[in-house]
């Protein structure tokens, strides 16, 4: 297993990290299959990896002590254990003991080698500072309760350069694959965290599932360059060639997925220059294969009422690429948000001016109100 060393010390961490929010279920119940997962984790630790990331909420607050008991066989100082704090539970500033305590019950363990403030975003800054959240859990830190202190991150790069800068954290945890590299502006992100000199976890590598089902064109560019590669494994691949990522969570659900990743970072090599170009050709692909051809071309910008058009097209194309996943709403309305609320769709105006300039004679104005409309409702649905 390729493993990366947190920042000088002598500390290796799989490259390979297991998410444990998809876990594999009982039939069709939300009950984990404790003994399927169990064999995975088991599977997973023999072939070297050590970090394991959980969350107070994943699998309606069953993971933390599914992931403390199927480690519990092993010694305490061999593996990384990862968790997070439900910030949106947090009213004062007693709940942040009250909940690490009992997380660490839950995981039966007496420190976490990596702890996170769960999902900061603008509204959740102000809980932090309120509660005095990072001022407790660094005290925890002191004690020993806590090895590395970080957050979780689904907003805007200024956001993330800002509580970045407000306090001092040893990891920082991102959406990184190569979708969100331009929607989700991983790629400021990324270069905000190196330019501080954090490692980063990566999260969603192949964004919920969506890089392992590519388009049939997609997936002929892919097989053409490398016939024995999965999709799947250029996702993680991309992610982990990314010298400042510590770890690529992945989160699992079937035994074919880890074999998979572990033959892609057993024998790890960065992508080529020839193969970045590779996974530029594809993601063309998906994008052309989308609802929307929309080629993120850019021809049709500036709007001059200040949306950002192709990125409106792609956040309704994603939304239609994920037909069937539970959490889609919600995904659009967050992804909606990170665009900001200036570059949102309802401004359009109807001018025309977009459309002119368009080669896939897309009919944008009315796109534009489509998603605006789509967004109003799932939001309504959300509230
Ligand atoms: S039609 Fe709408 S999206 Fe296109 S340029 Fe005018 S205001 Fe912008
Ligand atoms: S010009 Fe058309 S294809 Fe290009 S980014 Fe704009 S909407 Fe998309």
């Amino acid at each position: 297993m390729e493993t990366r060393t947190y920042k000088n010390s002598d500390e290796r961490i799989s490259l390979l990290g297991f998410g444990c929010m998809r876990l594999p279920l009982v039939g069709d119940t939300q009950e984990i299959d404790a003994e399927y997962a169990g064999r995975m984790i088991d599977r997973a630790v023999e072939n070297g990896v050590n970090y394991f990331d959980t969350a107070y909420v994943y699998h309606q607050e069953k993971s933390e002590s599914f992931i403390g008991n199927a480690l519990a066989k092993y010694p305490r100082g061999s593996f990384n254990l990862a968790d997070k704090l439900p910030t949106w539970f947090v009213e004062k500033e007693s709940d942040v003991p009250r909940l690490f305590d009992e997380q660490l019950a839950r995981c039966g363990v007496d420190y976490f080698d990596y702890y996170l403030i769960h999902n900061i975003n603008e509204e959740r800054t102000s809980i932090v500072e309120r509660n005095r959240i990072y001022e407790q859990l660094k005290e925890f830190q002191r004690q020993g309760r806590i090895r590395h202190l970080g957050f979780s991150f689904h907003d805007r790069p200024e956001l993330l350069e800002r509580f970045a800068n407000q306090y001092d954290w040893d990891f920082v945890q991102i959406q990184f694959n190569y979708v969100d590299w331009e929607l989700q502006d991983a790629r400021r992100q990324y270069l905000i965290l190196k330019g501080k000199g954090i490692p980063i976890v990566v999260m969603e590598p192949v964004r919920g599932g969506a890089l392992a089902t590519l388009c049939d064109e997609a997936v002929r560019i892919l097989k053409d360059a490398v016939p024995d590669a999965s999709p799947a494994s250029w996702a993680v691949r991309y992610a982990a060639s990314f010298p400042e990522v510590l770890t690529v969570l992945s989160g699992m659900t079937r035994m074919p997925q880890l074999e998979d990743n572990l033959r892609t970072m057993k024998n790890f090599k960065p992508l080529s220059p020839y193969e970045h170009e590779v996974i530029g050709r594809a993601l063309a692909a998906y994008k052309l294969a989308s609802t929307i051809p929309c080629t993120s071309c850019r021809y049709c910008m500036d709007c001059p009422a200040g949306v950002d058009i192709p990125k409106v097209l792609m956040i309704y194309n994603n939304y239609c690429q994920r037909k069937g996943d539970p959490r889609n709403e919600l995904t659009l309305c967050l992804e909606y948000d990170i665009l900001g609320e200036k570059s949102q769709a309802h401004h359009c105006v109807n001018c025309g001016a977009c459309t002119e300039h368009c080669p896939q004679r897309i009919d944008i104005p009315s796109w534009m109100r489509t998603v605006s409309d789509l967004v109003k409702d799932a939001e309504a649905a959300a509230s």
